[in-house]
């Protein structure tokens, strides 16, 4: 089957990359014209508003899905009316604005951190006298990564939150002291038939993902996400793969974030999994069914943010599974991901003890998250 990308990124090259076997090509669309997808199939380089490039898009496809949230819902909405497009678009809008999506859990009883709506000064004000310390001010629309994101840990930190986020539409949210950070991955096929990957444990530096780790959490930590995620599936009737971002604080779970896509905490189900996240969606969006992932002994991924460490004969390591995505190293960039996988906890902390000496951040955080 023909599958159009919106986004030739790494998470677009994986999706290729389980999709070949199913005998499905690939045509993604990015901007970049260094996007690394290029390598697996053809790559249009144009904007995704393009309408003539869109028209040929879907001309040269059967069914299209999108890599990233911030594609324009626009030329979604554009594609949807030439060729099916999964998962939906209303999954798509919600998730670009932080005020829609926070609705939409507290609608769907989806606990998550109290929040308010920002957008003038005295809003400010009265969302801090209503929240507290500490806080966290964030851009309703195009954060990621902790982008357009401000603490609020006092009083004194107010003027210069203003100062950097004032020109956006924003939301107070309360500061979550949270004993672990993990995500839900789900794919829902045509038929509604839903799967979940077990819930891993995340470790942020600096708001990105450094580390995951799964399958981490007892059973009913797992079905108590699993009943979340089934929440969102049901509400937007969803196709594909989706993720819930979640905090664990005293035993409960709260919801961060929502992203309707393959999502970077699940890279670890490529080795880790009998059925990856990225050969879902595929499944999913093409009219397959998904099949049950069963995990394989536990996994760990270690995420190379701005360098590579040189894994030398470590590649040959039974278990260790490098992957480079090709780009150009550039300070924060995401170049690539490592997964360590074990058949018990002891082997994955044996397979982590042989990293010890390669010098890297997302290395110090695995390792003292388990020591
Ligand atoms: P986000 O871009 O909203 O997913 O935030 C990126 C990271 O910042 C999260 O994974 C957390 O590590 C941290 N963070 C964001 N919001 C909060 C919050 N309300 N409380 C505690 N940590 C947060």
């Amino acid at each position: 089957m023909k599958i159009a990308v919106l986004g030739g990124g790494q998470l677009a090259m994986m999706l290729a990359g389980a999709g070949k076997p199913l005998g499905d090509s690939f045509t993604f669309l990015d901007p970049n014209p260094e996007s690394c997808a290029a390598s697996s199939g053809e790559l249009l380089v144009a904007e995704y508003t393009d309408l003539a490039v869109l028209h040929s898009l879907a001309e040269n496809s059967v069914v299209a899905t999108f890599e990233f949230e911030n594609v324009a819902v626009d030329a979604v909405i554009n594609l949807q009316q030439q060729l099916p497009v999964h998962p939906p678009v209303k999954a798509l809008s919600v998730c670009q604005d932080r005020l829609p999506e926070k609705l939409l859990l507290q609608q769907l009883g989806i606990p998550l951190a109290e929040f308010m709506e920002v957008n003038t000064r005295a809003d400010l004000l009265e969302a801090v006298a209503n929240i507290g310390y500490p806080a966290v001010l964030k851009t309703r629309r195009l954060g990621y990564d902790g982008k357009g994101q401000a603490a609020l840990r006092g009083a004194e930190d107010m003027e210069r939150a203003w100062h950097k986020l004032g020109d956006y539409e924003l939301v107070l949210e309360a500061f979550v002291p949270f004993d672990a950070e993990c995500s839900i991955i789900a794919a829902r096929d045509q038929n509604g038939c839903v799967v979940c990957w077990p819930l891993s444990r995340n470790i942020h530096l600096q708001g990105v993902l450094a580390v995951s780790m799964a399958p981490w959490f007892a059973d009913e930590l797992q079905q108590q996400a699993e009943d979340l995620v089934n929440r969102l599936l049901e509400h937007f009737d969803y196709v594909g793969v989706i993720t819930l971002e979640l905090f664990l604080k005293d035993g409960q779970l709260l919801a961060n974030e929502i992203a309707p896509r393959v999502h970077n905490s699940g890279h670890l189900s490529i080795e880790g999994s009998s059925c990856s996240q990225f050969e879902n969606h595929i499944r999913a969006i093409s009219g397959r069914e998904v099949k049950t992932p069963v995990a394989k002994g536990f996994s760990l991924m270690l995420n190379w943010l701005g360098s590579i460490p040189e894994h030398g004969e470590l590649v040959n390591v039974d278990g260790v599974y490098l992957h480079n995505y090709g780009k150009q190293p550039r300070a924060g960039r995401k170049l690539g991901h490592t997964t360590l996988c074990a058949a018990d906890r002891e082997g994955l902390l044996q397979l982590l003890d042989l990293f010890r000496n390669l010098e890297h951040p997302s290395i110090s955080a695995a390792m003292a998250s388990l020591n």
